[in-house]
């Protein structure tokens, strides 16, 4: 752990000396500038492009300070664009030595799922806090690797689901303790968008990569049906389709999941890169509430069934995810989304892997 950012530490530090000489304290220990955590994105696609180098400029405790990439020609285009200094610009063989760069206090992990094992695991054994992007990765095992790789080396790890730091979500998750609808009987979790269907050597369609509904979108409705019942599943039936066969051949365009909890809560989700649809409902004893778009970079929204909107805005999700991650850096506090919760995702993912090919059948956790 970076021990510039121990804030705890800090302030016993000049308690301690100011408490001997005040004098001295006053004139030496002015406040210090404010530190920012130093933020280096691997892999500069789509996600990070447009979205997170953005949001990144409007966070208040993050700075963009490397890049990891394998396509030199984006190099100068991010440098200019944010004034990335050349000794903080590495490539996939030299990732590594970030070990040695003071300036970068987060690796996040923005590339295909496939990969995230890989690379969290170089990030963690570099020293550096891990913010992997979601899915956390191909396998439960792939998982606990990246989680026990962080714990050995006293790195905080964190998986990017935005959703959570979005305040009407916050308000679901809320519920799900304090059921202001009596007992949650069951749960609809559905995200899916119509795309175009990705190219043919794009990793979107490989099943390897981590491409198709079930890992790409599924992760959404799956995560939703954990937060909004506050529990875990205990048995998962899924099946798996596809429409376009041109576009997908290797991997799922729609994924159907029913999970089952102890309490006899149900789930019913439904993930999709072929149609779109957007919305997280939990049916309960006394009423209902809902959110619709439940996925979105914008535009969270909900109401319930005796008339409250659940409409909180904020300026940025990513800025916002990125900020709460970086305080619980700066403070040493719990992450919101610890590894552990992009695990048991994952488990599901799997379960239902097995599930679509034993024929749908019924696979307990
Ligand atoms: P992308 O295809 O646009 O970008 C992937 C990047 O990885 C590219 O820069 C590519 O050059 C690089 N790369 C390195 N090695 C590669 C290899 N062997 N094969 C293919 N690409 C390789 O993908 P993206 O949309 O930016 O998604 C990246 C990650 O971000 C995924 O895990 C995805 O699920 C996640 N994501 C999250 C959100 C969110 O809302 N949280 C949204 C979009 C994507």
């Amino acid at each position: 752990m970076n021990p510039h950012f121990s804030r705890r530490n800090f302030i016993k530090t000049v308690g301690a000396l100011a408490a001997t000489s005040s004098a001295y304290s006053q004139r030496v220990f002015a406040l210090p500038a404010k530190r920012k955590i130093g933020v280096a994105l691997v892999g500069l696609g789509y996600y990070s492009r447009d979205l997170l180098a953005p949001a990144l400029q409007l966070t208040q405790h993050c700075e963009l300070r490397g890049i990891v990439t394998g396509s030199p020609e984006k190099i100068p285009v991010w440098q200019k664009r944010y004034g990335i200094a050349d000794s903080n610009v590495y490539n996939y063989d030299n990732m590594h030595q970030v070990a040695n760069n003071p300036d970068i206090d987060v690796v996040y992990i923005v590339l295909p799922t496939s990969l995230h094992e890989k690379y969290s695991i170089i990030a963690a054994n570099a020293g550096k806090h891990v913010w992997c992007e979601k899915p956390m990765a191909m396998t439960e095992k792939e998982c606990q690797n990246i989680i026990n790789t962080c714990k050995k080396n006293k790195v905080q790890l964190t998986i990017g689901y935005r959703l959570q730091h979005e305040p009407n979500t916050q308000t679901v998750i809320q519920y799900a303790s304090a059921k202001p609808y009596g007992k949650i009987k069951s749960v609809i979790a559905h995200a899916g968008y119509a795309g175009g269907g990705p190219g043919p050597n794009n990793w979107r369609g490989k099943r390897a990569m981590g491409g198709g509904a079930l890992y790409d979108m599924g992760v959404y409705p799956i995560n939703a049906a954990r937060y909004t019942s506050g529990q875990e599943p205990i048995a998962v039936t899924a099946k798996l389709a596809v429409d376009r066969k041109e576009f997908f051949s290797e991997v799922d365009e729609h994924a159907f999941l029913t999970l089952e909890f102890k309490s006899g809560l149900m789930a019913e989700c439904a993930a999709s890169v072929g149609k779109n649809m957007n919305v997280l409902k939990a049916q309960c004893e006394k009423g209902w509430y809902e959110l619709s778009p439940m996925q979105a970079y914008s535009g969270v929204r909900g109401q319930t069934s005796d008339g409250k909107l659940l409409n909180k805005t904020i300026v940025n999700q990513q800025a916002k995810q990125m900020d709460d991650d970086a305080l619980a850096i700066m403070e040493e506090t719990q992450v919101l989304v610890p590894g552990e919760d992009g695990l048991a995702d994952i488990r599901v993912v799997e379960a239902a892997l097995r599930s679509h090919g034993s024929g749908n059948g019924r696979i307990v956790l």
